[in-house]
């Protein structure tokens, strides 16, 4: 089982507050002894410290961190925000001025040197789409662009046939030793939608690490990170039902150093003739993969548990759990298209050591 997951995995459909209702631990004396020491260790204004933000990243950013106080706090949240918008500023294609933009208009005619941070990123990229057999594939853009969730805009069949073909994570050639990116090809065009929220997560982590905070949680989107516990209590996060509003439930997962990235089919979609269009994009047909409702991946970093989130979607449950239970540091929660939910093996076992 992953280490990471805590005390059983509880199922059920009740509305609640994610991370906030902590189950009782059965070792009660344990916690008692743990919360006592805890304590002792504790400045006497220390406080935990939480700010929700929306607009970066086009998401919905949530820090929570145990402070000294609450200056201090918000100081630390204020450097993850920074550091989140810096990512932003160099990864969105929705600003043309951005680092991921330019490589867009130019690495088709020729080698462009990019940062290294974008560099990293973009090999990062390529390794999930080999873990994947292709289905994470950051050139899903090349006929990804096309649709417009929001505007309720997709692509015909005859403009998808002609631009699928630079849908190939290949035609993005790194070049280490100078540090460069080319297209192989014209027309293709990369988005790092897919794995740059759980980037900005592990950034965000390792921003409060460097200024010394040991229990946070930060969060972007779907794509979430812990450090610590809550003093002898696990975060809980919940999973939500795809198919019901915000606040209902499939499963509350207690979760102590984890990340966790949850993709699901309702996130950015329009529904048009009973078919539902949505942002997850399957490579081989540069249509929108539903293969499942939702994907759950429970793993030690926010940029793998993005990666691996979407593969689920393009290649079926049995595919993507096959992959996720070969990853030692990976367990994952499906909710097929029935709406049933399938558990990887680390979280069946969890689940065993459930109390009555
Ligand atoms: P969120 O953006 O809420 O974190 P996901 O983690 O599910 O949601 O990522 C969805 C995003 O991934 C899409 O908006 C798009 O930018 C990107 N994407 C879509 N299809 C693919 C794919 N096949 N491979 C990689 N990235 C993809
Ligand atoms: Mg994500």
């Amino acid at each position: 089982m992953n280490p990471s997951i805590v005390n059983g995995i509880e199922s059920g459909t009740a509305s609640m507050s994610a991370r906030r209702q902590a189950r009782a631990p059965r070792k009660a004396t344990w916690l008692a002894l743990a919360l006592t020491l805890a304590c002792a260790a504790m400045p006497a204004q220390a406080e935990w410290v939480r700010r929700v933000t929306d607009g970066v990243m086009g998401t919905r950013i949530t820090v929570e961190l145990w402070a000294e106080n609450q200056d201090k706090g918000n100081q630390a949240i204020d450097a993850v925000l920074a550091e989140m918008r810096h990512i932003d500023d160099t990864m969105s294609t929705y600003k043309p001025t951005s680092e991921v933009s330019q490589v867009n208009a130019h690495a088709a005619d020729g080698p462009m040197h990019i940062s290294k941070e974008l560099f990293d990123l973009l090999t990062t990229a390529r390794q999930y789409s080999e873990i994947t057999d292709g289905a994470f594939d950051i050139t899903y853009a090349s006929v990804g662009y096309m649709y417009d969730f929001r505007k309720h805009i997709r692509p015909d069949d005859e403009q998808i046939a002609k631009a699928l073909p630079a849908i190939n994570y290949r035609h993005v050639i790194l070049d280490p030793a100078n540090q460069t990116v080319r297209f192989s090809q014209k027309g293709v065009r990369i988005d790092l939608g897919g794995i740059a929220k759980g980037y900005s997560v592990d950034r965000g982590i390792e921003v409060l690490k460097a200024l010394g905070y040991t229990r946070a949680y930060v969060g972007a989107g779907g794509d979430s990170r812990i450090i610590g516990d809550r003093f002898g209590k696990p975060w809980i996060v919940g999973i939500r039902d795809p198919r019901k509003g915000e606040g209902n439930v499939i499963a509350r997962i207690p979760l102590v150093d984890a990340a966790i990235s949850t993709s699901g089919d309702y996130e950015r979609f329009f529904e048009e003739n009973g078919v539902r269009y949505h942002h997850i994009i399957d490579p081989h047909t540069g249509h929108s993969a539903s293969k499942v409702e939702s994907a759950t991946v429970i793993g030690p970093y926010a940029t793998r548990t993005d990666g691996l989130s979407k593969t689920a979607f393009v290649l079926g449950p049995e595919k993507a759990m096959e992959i996720y239970n070969r990853l030692d540091d990976i367990d994952a929660i499906i909710v097929k298209l029935d709406g049933t939910i399938v558990y990887s093996k680390g979280m069946q076992r969890a689940r065993q050591t459930q109390p009555p």
